[in-house]
């Protein structure tokens, strides 16, 4: 039976429609980032709002695309944490009367995870990555490396010190004078650039682990602006340095998970030619990288994680709180919910 999935754990609004098999039914996405444009970055308030506005009509709309109506769905899955408190109780909640209406499961699912499972979908690749593989997370709220040993099975190798990449993105491209979210602007930038022409520094290269940590690459941008660099060179050698910097990581990552099957990236930052260029060369391991709208956040991941701890027999009781904080560290494998 199909599965819907929804999402709204921060700035991206979405809803998808999955077979029992996994393959997609109809998927819709909207990113709020008019909306959030002028503030420089995402308004907690005006996601939940902006969410509560869209998402129900988008569910109608995904139903109507399958010619299906809430009384042929097997289960309705939605993003539980973490995330931005607001828009996650939106979008919980509309999972949860759904599925209270049509009598069907409701799965509460970790967005974290949900990004870690995406490359295990049917008909992705050509060979889904067995366990254990590693995921590389590279987005606005999170830059990790973890280790997938299978569902609900994660180990954090390393995380972030201060911002995550997509945010260190964002910030380099604010002192470049690009407008907000930036990434994809300061790779058009650095397009015409020159990737050597500024001298930046690479944090935390070849040291032990596989931590990250951007914060002094942003300074250097900063002060790389105040004396004058052409901002194309600039953009150019910021992304090289990042992209550099996520290699080394992987290359540490991979060496301590050496049964590693495959290196996975997630995140709205996997869009980067430069970073996917970077990571495909820094490890023996072959780069899986699913195609780009399903790389940043989207509804169709949630549905599939979904459906994974769906078919093992999980069933979330209908009082599951949205948590803003939800480590992958903190999941267990499915497991049937207790009788409430
Ligand atoms: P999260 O998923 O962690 O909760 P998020 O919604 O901010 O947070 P995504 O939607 O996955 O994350 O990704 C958005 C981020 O990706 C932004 O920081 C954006 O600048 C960055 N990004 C998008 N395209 C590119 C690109 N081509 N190069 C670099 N960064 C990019
Ligand atoms: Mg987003
Ligand atoms: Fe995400």
């Amino acid at each position: 039976l199909p599965i819907l999935g929804i999402e709204s754990s921060c700035d991206e609004t979405a809803a998808a429609l999955l077979d029992g098999t996994g393959q997609i039914l109809a998927e819709a996405v909207f990113t709020q980032s008019a909306e959030h444009a002028r503030f420089g970055g995402v308004v907690p308030e005006i996601a939940a709002r902006a969410h509560l506005q869209r998402l129900a009509g988008m569910v109608q709309g995904v139903l109507a695309e399958a010619g299906l109506t809430p009384r042929d769905l097997g289960a309705v899955a939605a993003t539980s944490g973490p995330g931005l408190i607001g828009g996650l109780i939106v979008g919980a909640s509309l999972g949860k009367g759904l599925a209270l209406g049509a009598g069907i499961p409701f799965l509460g699912v970790n967005h974290l995870e949900a990004h870690a499972l995406t490359a295990r979908m049917p008909g992705l690749f050509e060979t889904p990555p067995a366990y254990p593989f590693l995921l590389i997370l590279v987005s606005g709220g999170h830059c990790q490396c973890v280790a997938v040993e299978g569902i609900g099975r994660y180990r954090r190798l390393g995380t972030t010190l201060d911002d995550a990449v997509g945010e260190a993105f964002d910030k380099a491209a604010k002192l470049l004078g690009l407008p907000w979210p930036g990434g994809a602007h300061l790779e058009r930038l650095a397009a015409g650039g020159d990737a050597g022409a500024v001298p930046l520094p690479r944090p935390l290269l070849r040291r032990p682990g596989c931590d990250f940590s951007f914060s002094g690459l942003k300074t250097a941008v900063a002060q790389a602006v105040g004396k004058g660099y052409r901002r194309e060179d600039i953009a150019a050698s910021f992304q090289a340095a990042v992209a550099a910097v996520l290699a080394d990581r992987a290359r540490h990552a991979a060496a301590m998970l050496p049964e590693a099957t495959a290196l996975v990236v997630a995140g709205g930052v996997a869009a980067n030619q430069a970073v996917r260029a970077a990571l495909a060369e820094a490890t023996p391991l072959p780069l899986l990288a699913p195609p780009l709208r399903l790389c940043g956040d989207n509804a169709v991941m949630v549905a599939w994680a979904g459906l994974e701890r769906l078919r093992a027999g999980q069933r979330d009781a209908l009082g599951l709180a949205p948590r803003p904080r939800w480590p992958l560290g903190d999941l267990a494998p499915p497991a049937p919910a207790p009788q409430a």
